[in-house]
């Protein structure tokens, strides 16, 4: 039905090998021939598990009803870059990330592997999302987080679902290296993106869009470049399968000083040289070494994409915008339509392209940011005076 191969030297691994000996990341390949696709592109969704043909699980799921998230037509957005732009806004999954649908089938691959405790590093969603499925699962669930560093919402959603948490005195890429090495000697199962089952998940993002377009270009944030990774494979397979005619490109759009891919794109590499002290706003995507570049890279160059970057301010601009079409969503995720912008101001999109950009979480994940942008509310008098006066004065 399926098999784990290495993308480095294309050996076929054990299927619970999270990398191969080789140091390659590992990629689940179906013999799609032999597969009988046993659901209709009607634009009825019904979650990740509506495509469960081409998923790698053989018992049955832990679920949380993931998925079936609405796809937005930009209004205001579209007029900005004068091409048709839709919003798939992932922040309104269980845990309000993208992760879920990653989730949902890792920590199912987990109960089949016969494992009482699951492992993360996180920036935050990750955590979050693993805690939930892990208590809905029924077992342990341990965090390791860059202490100090990780968005509120997403903190209190790993503690209140049960999560073991330990904050690392270092980044996300620190807190990464040590998880690995955790896995190495206690009996955790590693749910970070470099498991191959997550990006299954993750590619029914590409899975949904396809029941009502095929866009001709789709932007993502990049934070360790599983998401793009996935939602490339997601369109693949379908060409494949016969079910779409053509692939979008894949845009990745980095935060200015957390850009290693971007560096590596434009001196066309294959291979990124890390950043130590990654910084931005958009805390999900504060990533220096993503695990996942060399499949993001593939992706991207086998779709004729690109990757930009955009600075913290034009994150912001991108997040009030966005919230303007009644989309609420964290930093990160308005990477994807900052970088579409700048795209545009560039002179790069054309007239009437079908464009979607990945929402990638909730703006109830970081309301510290909201406050710092938009400031605290304003206390009165409980008077009719006092509360007119004071609306009139207001911005
Ligand atoms: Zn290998």
């Amino acid at each position: 039905m399926f098999k784990l191969r290495c993308i480095e030297c294309n050996e076929v691994n054990d299927e619970k090998n999270y990398t191969c000996r080789c140091g390659g990341l590992l990629e689940v390949v179906y013999d799609l021939e032999s597969i009988e696709i046993d659901f209709k592109l009607d634009g009825n969704l019904s979650g990740v598990w509506k495509y469960r043909s081409l998923l790698p699980v053989k018992i049955e799921p832990v679920t949380l009803k993931e998925g079936s998230t609405p796809l937005y037509k930009a209004e205001r957005i579209s007029k900005i870059v004068g091409a048709k732009v839709y919003v798939k806004h992932e922040g309104l999954n269980p845990s309000g990330s993208f992760k879920d649908r990653g989730m949902t089938v890792g920590v199912t691959k987990a109960i089949e592997f016969g494992k009482s405790a699951v492992v993360c590093a996180s920036t935050g969603n990750t955590s979050a999302s693993m805690a939930m499925y892990a208590a809905k699962a029924g077992i342990k669930a341990y965090v390791l987080l860059p202490a100090g560093k990780v968005a509120l919402g997403k903190l209190v959603q790993a503690l209140m679902h049960g999560a073991k948490v330990v904050g690392i005195r270092g980044n996300f890429d620190d807190a990464l290296k040590v998880v690995k090495k955790v896995c190495e000697v206690a009996d955790m199962y590693l749910l970070n993106s470099i498991n191959p089952y997550r990006l299954e998940g993750q590619k029914t993002i590409a899975y949904e869009i396809s029941e009502f377009l095929v866009p001709s270009r789709v932007f993502v944030p990049i934070g360790n470049a599983g998401n793009i990774s996935a939602i490339y494979k997601g369109f693949y397979e379908f060409k494949e399968l016969d079910l779409i005619d053509s692939i979008p490109r894949m845009v990745g759009v980095q935060a200015e000083k957390a850009a290693p891919i971007y560096k590596a794109f434009l001196e066309k590499k294959m291979e990124i040289e890390p950043i130590k002290n990654p910084e931005t706003v958009a805390t999900a995507i504060r990533i220096g070494n993503p695990a996942n570049a060399k499949k993001a890279l593939k992706a991207i160059y086998s779709s004729k994409g690109c990757v930009e970057v955009v600075s913290d301010d034009e994150i912001i601009d991108a997040q009030k915008l966005l919230a303007k079409e009644g989309i609420g969503v964290e930093p990160a995720s308005a990477a994807s339509v900052a970088g579409l912008i700048k795209l545009a101001e560039k002179g790069e999109i054309e007239k009437d392209e079908e464009i979607v950009c990945i929402a990638t979480g909730n703006l109830l994940k970081d309301p510290e940011i909201v406050l710092k942008i938009c400031g605290e509310p304003e206390i009165v008098e409980p008077s009719v005076e006092a509360v007119l006066s004071t609306i009139k004065n207001l911005k």
